[in-house]
């Protein structure tokens, strides 16, 4: 018997989510990159190509996708971030710089939230629902931030294959849980960095890869939170590779495709939840 209950009798959820660093991934680690023009080019090819290849596999499909942005991307890219809107997709938070969350600088933490939020709203005009963390970061004062700056929902823990609530350490309610995993991330089985010399897979080693855990996750009746990037999953081979799992999911039954938001709200809602 599947561990949780989805709206519509659909036997398990899938979140495409998109996380759209652009150069913000390359910069946010090396002060220097600013003046690397090769090396940010990398994240270049997100705004520039790799977002409108991702929205073509999803309108193909017609399925929804959840796409979290740092607050710089948005400024420099607004005109991505406004495609995304126009067909229809979420649009989350992503830090605003991409810096990694570090427990030892608060101040520096609330500085990128709050710089994010200010360049979403002033650009693209949008207040986000969903927070996710660059790089899978938090610190202890991550949670209840996120709740304070009135998000719905969280996607950065990797402690639950389904949606739950956070309870914050005074007992009190936190936001809901979106969890992910690096197993459904293309960054952890793709991302070639020069300095790290990552060995390049097969299309056919990564989709076995992801074939294997979503077919447990329509088992169990999970969550499978696809975690992809632009720069990524817009590169020629790899988007064949979303395509083909895309329309893989979308020959099985009772598959329910959703953004972040919706899945929070029917968890809010108590369409989703656990099995009694
Ligand atoms: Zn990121």
């Amino acid at each position: 018997m599947a561990d949780f209950i989805w709206p519509d009798g659909a036997r398990c959820a899938v979140m495409l989510t998109c996380d759209f660093d652009s150069e913000s991934l390359w910069f946010s680690e090396d002060a220097t990159a600013h003046r690397k023009p090769s090396i940010l080019s990398q994240g270049t090819y997100g705004p520039k190509r790799g977002v409108y290849k991702m929205l073509d596999v999803f309108r193909d499909f017609e399925v929804p996708a959840s796409f979290y942005v740092p607050g710089w991307t948005a400024e420099q890219h607004t005109a991505a971030i406004e495609a995304i809107l126009k067909n229809g997709h979420e649009v989350g938070h992503h830090g605003h710089m991409h810096k990694w969350i570090d427990p030892a600088n608060y101040e520096e933490e609330v500085e990128e939230m709050d710089k994010g939020l200010e360049a979403l709203k002033r650009t693209v005009g949008v207040v986000p629902k969903g927070y996710r963390a660059p790089a899978g970061t938090s610190s202890d004062r991550t949670l209840e931030l996120v709740r304070d700056r009135g998000f719905l929902y969280n996607s950065g823990f990797l402690d639950d294959y389904v949606p739950y609530r956070h309870t914050l350490a005074d007992g009190s309610e936190g936001p809901i849980e979106l969890p992910f995993h690096w197993q459904l991330d293309d960054s952890a089985l793709s991302l070639y960095i020069i300095q790290e010399q990552s060995t390049i897979l097969t299309n056919d080693h990564i989709f076995q890869v992801w074939k294997e855990e979503f077919d447990a996750l329509y088992e169990w009746g999970g969550l499978a939170n696809y975690t992809l990037h632009p720069q990524i999953s817009g590169r020629p081979a790899r988007n064949m590779l979303l395509r083909r799992i895309v329309e893989y999911m979308r020959s099985k039954e009772d598959v329910w495709f959703a953004t972040g938001t919706e899945v929070a709200e029917a968890f809010a809602a108590g369409t989703a939840r656990p099995a009694a």
